[in-house]
């Protein structure tokens, strides 16, 4: 539970920072961490097309550069692309200098990769910067910065997709058990939930179980 669906103690950490939407709408919004990778993310993409589904994928820059075709599949297809450092860098374990630069190099990778595309769809993709910091810290400092250039989005459940101690069934429990008005909800799109079969077993189920629970899907 306390992972699952942070209580407001933690969100009082980051206070500008958007946990949630609006709590008296029926949407949720559907948030993919640690991507672009061309084992994963193309299924992604399949599924969401598949489903009707935009969502926002949080990026991390060096995949970005080992993989800016896959990078593009996601701008072309309309969903948005938020910022999630270049390295995965963990906030209390680097200085805020590092940090910030660390962030400016995935935002750079991110328009070259996307330089020759129309501005209206990399408008669309990019902008305003979305930031979400890995492993859902960074220092009062980092933030303070931060929160001028970005809008930091965390998250209302995360489904945990990523762990070996979840079978596939739990995963999708999950999404069933917390799931609510104004969810952003977070999966990743990453070889560690593909490769536990989470994310393959539980994204397509939890489409089709907040659909069925009359919940439309929004972009941050
Ligand atoms: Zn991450």
């Amino acid at each position: 539970m306390f992972i699952e669906q942070p209580p407001e103690i933690v969100r009082k950490l980051y206070p500008s920072a958007l946990w949630r939407t609006d709590p008296t709408a029926k949407t949720v919004c559907l948030t993919f961490d640690d991507g672009p990778i061309p084992e994963v993310t193309p299924w992604v993409l399949d599924v969401l097309a598949r489903h009707g589904v935009k969502a926002t994928f949080f990026m991390v820059g060096d995949n970005i550069r080992k993989h800016p075709d896959v990078f593009r599949q996601v701008v072309e297809q309309g969903h948005r692309i938020g910022n999630h450092t270049f390295h995965h860098l963990r906030g209390f374990e680097n200085s805020s200098n590092q940090y910030l630069e660390d962030v400016r190099r995935a935002h750079d990778f991110m328009l070259e990769a996307c330089h020759d595309l129309p501005p209206e769809q990399v408008e669309a993709a990019l902008h305003p910067i979305l930031f979400r910091p890995p492993h859902g810290h960074m220092t009062w400092g980092q933030y303070m910065v931060l929160r001028h250039h970005c809008r930091i989005v965390m998250w209302d459940l995360v489904t945990r997709d990523y762990s070996k101690k979840l079978r596939p069934p739990q995963v999708l429990a999950n999404v069933m058990r917390y799931a609510r008005n104004g969810s952003i909800i977070t999966f990743h799109d990453s070889l560690k939930s593909w490769t536990n079969g989470n994310l393959p077993y539980a994204l397509p189920r939890a489409l089709d179980f907040l659909r069925e629970e009359g919940y439309t899907f929004c972009l941050l």
